[in-house]
């Protein structure tokens, strides 16, 4: 039998709890602490407070969660103020239908829409305002809007494959968004994780569990002299190289009788949570990283608690951040070397994508996800540049296709043989 630590029943088993929320794409789970239903409550009335404040971090960077995507979201560019829409697989696109209107000389006007591929209906819509705005003009140089209207709705029915051929070319530079990080709700959320973080792993030191437990069951007030956070660096992944990680350090001290938890979600926010202040014990410190760029554990180090005194004055952090936002800047080339740090094969050309669904087509998933053949699919493009094949076509023949793959197959056979007479010598 095992114990609930939320309602206190015993049962047979206990469910499966992820102490990082799924929302926070948290990898680290335990089957030892919640019963079934108190995970459910849990996850409802704590765990979504996280749903929705790191969306930015993971659309941008395609940051897979276990289950259900995170929805879209939105970003400035910052020398043009077009906005932008970043969706749950990385990718972005116009958030809005943007229209310039330009005067002619005749007394006409050239109307110029931006938008994405999936917004016919909405360019038809606004064709419709805009004429509206201009219809004394239009009247002016015997145009009727409303008749004006229908024929370019229409227009743009018939011809809207060719329309969507005309790709915008304008790259943007810079984004720029807000984070909203404070609030009770994910307060509340943090201290759940370190608490639980700290249940998991060290079950027999002895914290305030009854009085985090009320808190969490009452989200009472007392949740701010639990847990706190301090600003952040709005340039933080230009600083930070290559990681994007997940971790938790949560250190005992025996003189100052207490047990301090400090965490980082993405990288990006620092929060301390105080999980006991009247610690009997001796020193300890475990901690748990998790780089969701390699997508591997690592143990972490925390400079931050290692010079603990007393923590709120010495650090100066922030105790009540209700309206907490902080403004992010990135650069978009910065967001595109960390999105294929965590999807290397988007750096693929068509022809090694074609490959690589040829070889699992022969070979199965797995072996074709070994890195053993991931590197040789990874030379192609090399190879495909050194001796031209048909390198300005889009799609590749068959031919070419089954010949890059059976050459990697050869080389494996090969490879594999070389290993064996190795082995009988
Ligand atoms: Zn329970």
């Amino acid at each position: 039998m095992k114990k609930c630590l939320f309602c206190g029943n015993d049962f047979e088993t206990l469910s499966e709890e992820h102490i990082i929320p799924n929302c926070v794409c948290g990898r680290i789970k335990s089957y030892n602490l919640l019963c079934e239903t108190c995970n459910k409550t849990l996850g409802h009335d704590i765990d979504n407070a996280l749903d929705g404040v790191y969306s930015h971090i993971i659309n941008m960077f395609g940051i897979k969660r276990d289950r259900g995507e995170s929805r879209p979201v939105k970003v400035k560019e910052v020398k043009t103020g077009t906005i932008y829409q970043y969706l749950y697989d990385g990718s972005y696109e116009l958030a809005n239908v943007n229209c310039d209107i330009e005067k002619m000389d005749n007394g006409g006007f050239t109307l110029k829409f931006r938008a994405n591929p999936n917004d016919r209906e909405r360019i038809k819509n606004e064709i419709g305002k805009q004429l509206a705005t201009l219809k004394n003009e239009l009247k002016n140089i015997g145009i009727d809007y409303k008749k004006e209207i229908k024929k370019l709705q229409i227009k743009i029915d018939q011809d809207w494959n060719n329309i969507v051929k005309n790709k915008y070319s304008d790259q943007p530079g810079m984004f720029t968004f807000r984070l909203q990080l404070g609030g009770k709700g994910v307060a509340l959320a943090i201290l759940k994780i370190c608490y639980f973080f700290l249940k998991e792993v060290k079950p027999q030191i002895m914290i305030d569990d009854e009085e985090i437990i009320n808190i969490l069951k009452t989200k009472s007030d007392d949740v701010w002299n639990r847990c706190y956070v301090y600003s952040l660096d709005n340039n933080l992944f230009d600083i930070v190289p290559d990681e994007i990680s997940h971790f938790i350090y949560i250190k005992g001290y025996e003189k100052d009788k207490k047990v301090i938890a400090y965490i980082q979600l993405f990288s990006l926010t620092p929060y301390i949570c105080t999980l006991n202040n009247n610690y009997i014990g001796k020193d300890f410190a475990v901690s748990y990283g998790y780089n969701l760029l390699s997508q591997m554990p690592f143990i972490p180090v925390c400079n931050e608690l290692e010079s603990f005194n007393n923590l709120e004055e010495d650090i100066g952090y922030k105790k009540h951040y209700e309206e907490y936002w902080s403004r992010i800047k990135i650069n978009v080339s910065r967001i595109r070397d960390l999105y294929h740090k965590i999807h290397p094969k988007s750096l693929w050309s068509k022809l090694q994508i074609s490959v690589y669904r040829k070889l699992i087509e022969i070979l199965g998933e797995r072996i074709t996800n070994s890195p053993r053949v991931l590197s040789y699919i990874d030379l192609i493009e090399t190879a495909n540049q050194q001796c031209e094949i048909k390198s300005s076509s889009a799609t590749y023949d068959d031919e070419t296709i089954n010949d890059l793959a059976n050459g990697i197959i050869s080389f494996l056979i090969s490879e594999l043989n070389k290993k064996f007479n190795q082995e009988e010598h």
